[in-house]
């Protein structure tokens, strides 16, 4: 008896064991399933923004035509950079920036404290881009011209701006760091600092 009911155990852990190795061999499958469709997804962005970058490479200029907001100028005032000139150091092209109304609106609005981000906001070599929509909410300005020219650079320091232009293929993002202008997303042969 005492032998049947080893056996029987044995027969049991067996076919546990079996049960065990199926759902190893399972979830090694699983494992590699997923790690096979990671591989797929970045192969797949990388695609897409090689190929936007091309098409997209013309448009982008030389000159370059680059949105400034608030607080990319207020950046480069406490850094103390010729915001023009800044930029021409970062990609050794001529560069036109670009004020939209409703930036200038944004502002206007801050005050007395904000006045010398409004003197350079008015400087004449910048281009004013005009704005149709109500209100003075630049960020979605900003994003709605980006996404349907694809001509510009955006000039911020705003992280949720960042965030929504870098959903954008083909937008680079511009930003001071270290008393420098820096770019993000272009191509080397541009001649930035990255
Ligand atoms: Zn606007």
């Amino acid at each position: 008896m005492v032998k049947n009911i080893n056996l029987l155990c044995a027969a049991k852990s067996k076919e546990n064991q079996e049960v065990c190795n199926v759902r190893q061999v399972n979830k090694e499958k699983e494992k590699e399933k997923l790690v096979e469709e990671k591989k797929k997804h970045v192969r797949h962005v990388d695609q897409v923004s090689s190929s936007l970058f091309f098409r997209y490479n013309q448009s982008l200029g030389p000159p370059y035509h680059i949105i400034l907001d608030t607080n990319f100028i207020n950046m480069a005032i406490q850094n103390k950079l010729e915001i023009i000139s800044a930029m021409m150091d970062c990609l050794y092209a001529k560069c036109i920036p670009c004020i939209t109304d409703c930036v200038l609106a944004e502002i206007e609005k801050l005050g007395s404290k904000f006045r010398v981000a409004l003197t350079i906001a008015r400087d004449p070599r910048f281009k004013r881009l005009k704005c149709c929509h109500e209100g003075t909410y630049a960020d979605d300005c900003i994003v709605q011209r980006v996404t349907q020219h694809k001509c510009y650079i955006v000039a911020t320091h705003d992280k949720a701006l960042k965030k929504r232009i870098r959903q954008i293929p083909g937008v680079p993002i511009m930003y001071v760091n270290q008393r420098k202008v820096m770019v993000e997303q272009l191509p080397e042969s541009y001649g930035c600092n990255y």
